[in-house]
């Protein structure tokens, strides 16, 4: 094992960024279920430490000021070189998805963060809700058809202005992607979606990498211990039998796994231990044995409803497109 920040952390072209722009392929998830300030800014600078260079927060994680204060102090102590070195991602929430709303968020977004520029700004889901409120889930009754051509206009608007390198989206299927590419003028570089050995989107990741679309796996470990998350993925019989057959935990196989399907991932995690054991998976792989029985995992999707305070199953099946 690396020492230190030796670790050396691969990384991804994005497609169709501000010059050629590369995204370390394992970033520091920042959704905690009880956010606490302080503690996620010693985890920041410990990552940084470590060698994480990608973090990824949102509007909706109220993460956003605490990251940025963390990044300042790291530029402080000279932990990094220059902002530049980092790659930094946050996402337009719902109530925001409105074309005049777009750059005011990512403005608002860039002050809480301290920061002049992002690195990548995701619609955080296909979903717009009544401007002004934050609340999740969102009410059936303040979800309003989202006006995609005119959305993706202001974050492409976003990426001219320089206020982002990059743009994406999160949360899409097949067929929301194949809409915004008919108009796109930028295509989205990254769609970020939910995706473990219990989810594997085999679909989505073909679809994506014929169009130079990056997947980055979100609730890369099943989300185990927060109130969106399972615990089928960590509780896995198989995985628990590869890690154990190769000397590794499950998170490190469940990691390596995603990478392998040349996927990008951000974990999250606030300890330190598990900061240095999820980048630890860069120098071995899996058989082609373990593959295979991956591959036969039963597949349940975690978060079906998403954002939404709906259980209609016409609701369900516009958001995810029959993708469930
Ligand atoms: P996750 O990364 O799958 O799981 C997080 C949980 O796993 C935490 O309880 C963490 O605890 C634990 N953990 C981390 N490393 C571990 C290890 N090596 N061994 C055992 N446990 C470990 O779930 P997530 O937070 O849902 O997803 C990650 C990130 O994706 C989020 O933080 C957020 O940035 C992003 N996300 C995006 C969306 C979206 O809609 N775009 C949705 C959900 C999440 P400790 O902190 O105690 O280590």
């Amino acid at each position: 094992m690396a020492a230190g920040n030796e670790y050396r952390i691969p990384k991804v072209v994005l497609g169709s960024s501000a010059g050629q722009r590369s995204m370390p392929v394992l970033g520091f998830g920042t959704a905690a279920d009880s956010p606490d300030s302080a503690v996620m800014k010693t985890a920041v600078l410990e990552a940084i430490m470590l060698g994480y260079r990608h973090f990824d927060t949102a509007f909706l994680y109220g993460s956003e000021q605490a990251l940025g204060e963390a990044i300042a102090e790291a530029l402080k102590l000279g932990l990094v070189g220059s902002r530049d070195e980092l790659f930094v991602t946050s996402k337009l929430w719902c109530s925001d998805a409105h074309p005049h709303l777009v750059i005011p968020a990512l403005q608002k977004s860039l002050g809480n963060l301290q920061l002049e520029y992002l690195d990548l700004y995701l619609v955080h889901w296909p979903v717009s809700a009544r401007p002004g409120k934050l609340e999740l889930p969102i009410k059936e009754e303040d979800v309003v058809p989202m006006d995609f051509k005119s959305v993706w206009e202001a974050m492409e608007e976003c990426q001219r202005l320089g206020l982002t390198k990059s743009i994406g989206v999160s949360n899409f299927s097949c067929k929301k992607l194949d809409n915004i590419l008919s108009f796109a003028t930028i295509p989205p570089s990254v769609n970020q979606v939910e995706m473990n050995p219990m989810w594997q989107q085999k679909k989505l990741i073909e679809f994506c990498k014929a169009r130079n679309i990056i997947v980055t796996a979100y609730s890369p470990l099943g989300a185990k211990g927060t109130r969106w998350g399972t615990n089928d993925v960590m509780d896995s019989q198989v995985l628990k039998d590869i890690a154990l057959a190769i000397g590794k935990t499950i998170a490190q196989v469940c990691l390596r796994w995603i990478y392998e399907q040349g996927a990008t991932f951000v974990p999250k995690s606030y300890n330190k231990e598990r900061l240095k054991q999820n980048l630890d998976i860069f120098d071995w792989q899996l058989t082609e044995d373990d593959l295979h029985k991956i591959s036969q995992i039963r597949q349940k999707k975690m978060i079906r409803v998403g954002v939404l305070h709906a259980s209609d199953p016409e609701i369900l099946e516009e958001l995810w497109d029959g993708e469930l």
